[in-house]
């Protein structure tokens, strides 16, 4: 079958092939107790205005037949980089206040995955986990051997107190005095994860996903968005996922990857299948959070259990959406 279409697309002209594989972007930028009326006016434009440039950059790169992997990095960088987003500049505090910060990121055409766990000092830790993913033969790096890996390979390392943001300060604060007064921590404490998944020019399926975690967390915990199969999954074969939301539900539920065997074996299609894993599974468990996914049809699902989630699509038709709230489409 390979062969015969690789025979096939010697003899066509290339825009055509160009023009016939369909290209496709989803990124989420965490998912949460996002409500309407808790929400400004100015920081919804701002949010929306985000994802709008974010999710139409993306698409164009796809389109110019950019490689999907680095379309996701440079999104999920662009993320990083925002303090509006538990990712990099803007990730939440631990407990004992400091940050440590996860990422992963799959590519699915041979099943390559490289993934960070509880890094202090990389600026980006979606690009190390790129570089482990192609410069290591390992799959995770964790702390300290994975910044050394980092300097070692010289990508741009940051003095922890870069991460630091009073919002952030804030939430740990609130955080701990619930905490300490017995009280349930409101559920927006957990989330703001950042992840994109593509389908490229080539066919490929990619994900990535980059957190700074739960605030409050303990030192040393390690949540789902850099465990591959968890929080994040690829395989060209099925869809490209990545996930936010109360990591330790979503190892158990080894999400991303259910998602994308629900479709390879159970004959599934991506809606149906996202659907059954984050709207049944997990909601039975308890377990908040939701997912953005692509398949190899440019198909896009963007499924959530909790009140809102960030999130921007163009599906492989060309249909764009952005959202915050669950009563958008
Ligand atoms: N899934 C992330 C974690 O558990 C948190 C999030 O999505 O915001 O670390």
């Amino acid at each position: 079958m390979r062969f015969v279409s690789g025979v096939l697309l010697c003899f066509l002209p290339l825009w055509v092939v160009a023009a016939d594989q369909p290209v496709a972007i989803a990124l989420h930028g965490g998912a949460g107790t996002i409500e309407r009326d808790r929400m400004s006016a100015e920081v919804e434009a701002e949010y929306r205005s985000f994802l709008d440039r974010a999710i139409s950059d993306g698409y164009q790169q796809l389109k110019a037949g950019e490689e999907g992997l680095d379309v996701v990095v440079a999104i999920i960088q662009r993320m990083e980089d925002s303090p509006l987003f538990n990712a990099g500049k803007g990730s939440v505090y631990t407990w004992d206040g400091h940050h440590e910060l996860d990422a992963s990121i799959m590519h699915g055409e041979q099943l390559d995955a490289g993934a960070v766990a509880g890094v202090t000092t990389v600026r980006s830790p979606i690009a190390l986990a790129r570089a482990v993913m192609e410069q290591s033969p390992h799959v995770m790096l964790a702390s300290r051997g994975a910044e050394q890996f980092a300097r070692e390979l010289g990508i741009s390392e940051v003095s922890p107190a870069y991460f630091e943001t009073e919002r952030r300060k804030r939430a740990l604060e609130s955080y701990k005095a619930r905490k300490q007064a017995g009280a349930e921590p409101h559920v927006d404490y957990k989330f703001g994860t950042v992840g994109v998944v593509v389908l490229d020019s080539e066919g490929n399926l990619i994900a990535g996903t980059s957190t700074g975690g739960m605030t409050g967390k303990r030192w040393g915990r390690i949540g789902d968005a850099p465990v591959i199969g968890a929080g994040t999954y690829a395989d060209n074969q099925s869809c490209a996922v990545s996930a936010t939301g109360h990591g330790e539900y979503f190892i158990r539920h080894t999400v991303a990857r259910d998602i994308c065997a629900r479709m390879q074996f159970a004959g599934q299609n991506l809606q149906e299948a996202a659907e059954t894993v984050i709207m049944d599974e997990l909601v039975v468990a308890g377990g908040n959070g939701g997912i953005v996914a692509v398949d190899a049809g440019g198909e896009v699902s963007m499924v959530f259990n909790t009140p809102g989630m960030y999130r921007a699509s163009v599906s492989g038709s060309g249909e764009k959406r952005i959202g915050i709230f669950g009563d958008e489409p």
